[in-house]
């Protein structure tokens, strides 16, 4: 998760995109799903789900942007 929380970019390039509800992440990877290549991670810590997509170059996450750590965001 470091990789990802750190802002650097790899040889990849991913694009971070963020989104508010885990819904929408779920119908991204339902939709790159037998097309791209592709990893899921759900986080009980932060409650978030994560999908990166090589095939898109994406990494969709519901994960609260690092800035926003310890604030009260409820
Ligand atoms: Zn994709």
């Amino acid at each position: 998760m470091s990789a990802i929380c750190s802002g650097r970019r790899n040889d990849m390039d991913f694009k971070l995109e963020s989104y508010d509800e885990m819904e929408k992440v779920r119908e991204k990877i339902q939709e790159c799903e037998g097309k791209h290549p592709q990893q899921v991670a759900y986080s009980t810590f932060h409650d978030a789900l994560t999908q990166i997509c090589y095939g898109c170059g994406k990494i969709r996450t519901t994960m609260v942007p690092r800035e926003n750590w310890g604030k009260d965001v409820r």
